[in-house]
């Protein structure tokens, strides 16, 4: 069975076969949407026969993914995906909140949320026979796609803008991608990495230009799915049969719209299936110095106006989001809304999550920063059950996290039990 039928564009709606397009719509450059066989899925297939396998990693949902998995087995490629979900009852109690999770995505193999679509990425690339994949990347999508290419040894050339993190391009230097550091702005990469891609023949990953990042990214969709069908079962008997409560709401932030579309998919996909009743509302937590989308979605409007985006949280500063249009359907098809949050609130995020063990960076900690900010403004209400994901480790970005922290910065002493009991 081949279930990957072609591609829609999500603009004009024009449906081109697999062979046809490789990234955009010729005609409009609109995100192209992957169609899989739905009905044959929908035959082969139940619910069950997903949520029973015992594969942790996202490669236990292929029958909804549109490529094969690629040869090998336990590489870290074979192993992304599959993040715990916390639950904070504490912090939950601090915002007025009856249930409170977050999803730790900085758990996957190279400590971002970006080894999902990077991992279905190259996965395609192997399929088609790519002997180079490119992209560009504030730091995480490239230190993704490195690592994800290194452990299936595949070829990566990655455009990063030369603000980008010291970790990060740490990861890629030592992942062994050929790391080109552009004098400009990440928009800058992106449109070299388009142009090199098609001069040399790579297989560029750019998200929201390459239609099978949102692929990998719809299988965190898939995951809260089995995590929230596990808790209904689990509060089914201890609160009976009849228990009702609001639906889910999950807080994503976003740059590029890439994450919040994938999951928005990943939903819909769960949706036309008949496996789930309902989707949950999603909530877009954008930089308020980075909110392209944000604008949109409150000005009611589909166009994407770019701006100077300027935040410390560098994995969500993009001046013209790629996936802007799907990102502002992802909220507005789910009932949910975007929030903006300053990069003050961001380093106060970060400082919070820390008091509970997750260290996230800035981009991760955006979307606590717009749950805290939304549980104060009537955004959710008490007995909205919530959802938060962390994007990307703390350790990404330590100079952020030393900002963060600064309010009770580490004191230097005398090696001597006086000087401890003084400063405590
Ligand atoms: C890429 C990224 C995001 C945003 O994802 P988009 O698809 O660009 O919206 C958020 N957080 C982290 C840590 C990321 O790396
Ligand atoms: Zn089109």
């Amino acid at each position: 069975m081949n279930k990957f039928v072609g591609y829609r564009c999500s603009l004009c709606g024009e449906e081109y076969s697999p062979v046809e397009v490789t990234y955009t719509c010729p005609k409009d450059g609109g995100n192209l949407d992957v169609v899989l066989d739905y009905d044959s899925i929908k035959n082969k297939y139940q619910p069950e026969d997903l949520l029973s396998r015992t594969d942790p990693s996202l490669w236990r949902f292929l029958p909804l993914l549109p490529v094969a998995e690629p040869e090998g087995e336990s590489t870290p490629l074979h192993v992304a995906g599959g993040t715990p979900v916390f639950k904070f009852t504490a912090l939950a109690e601090k915002l007025g909140l009856q249930n409170l999770w977050l999803k730790d995505e900085s758990r996957n193999p190279t400590a971002s949320f970006k080894d999902r679509g990077s991992a279905v990425v190259v996965a395609r690339a192997r399929e088609i026979g790519a002997e180079v994949v490119v992209t560009a990347s504030t730091g995480n999508a490239g230190a993704a796609l490195a690592g994800m290419a290194a452990a299936v040894g595949q070829k990566a050339v990655i455009f990063a803008p030369k603000s980008a993190p010291q970790a990060k391009v740490a990861q890629l230097l030592i992942f062994g991608a050929k790391v080109l550091l552009v004098d400009g702005s990440y928009d800058d990469a992106f449109d070299l990495a388009v142009s090199a891609a098609n001069e040399f023949g790579w297989y560029c990953r750019n998200t929201g230009y390459n239609p099978f990042t949102a692929e990998g990214k719809k299988t965190a969709a898939f995951e809260i799915w089995e995590w929230w069908e596990n808790t209904h079962r689990i509060w089914h008997e201890q609160f009976g049969t009849d228990v009702d409560h609001a639906p889910l709401t999950i807080f994503v932030s976003v740059g590029d719209g890439n994450i919040i579309s994938g999951i928005h998919k990943g939903f819909k996909e769960l949706f036309q299936l008949g496996w789930i009743a309902r989707i949950p509302r999603i909530i877009g937590v954008q930089a308020e110095g980075s909110c392209a989308v944000a604008n949109a979605f409150h000005g009611n409007t589909e166009t994407i106006t770019p701006v100077s985006s300027k935040t410390i949280a560098d994995s969500i500063s993009v001046n013209l989001p790629r996936d802007g249009v799907r990102a502002v359907r992802a909220v507005k098809e789910t009932g949910g809304t975007y929030v903006n949050v300053s990069d003050d609130e961001i380093l106060k995020a970060i400082a919070e999550l820390g008091t509970v063990g997750v260290f996230a960076e800035p981009a991760g900690a955006a979307a606590y920063a717009g749950l805290i900010k939304g549980a104060g403004s009537g955004v959710v209400g008490g007995e909205d059950p919530i959802l938060v994901l962390n994007t990307g480790s703390g350790l990404k970005d330590v100079g952020a996290a030393m900002s963060a922290a600064s309010y009770q910065a580490a004191p230097i002493i005398k090696p001597t039990l006086k000087a401890v009991k003084r400063s405590l």
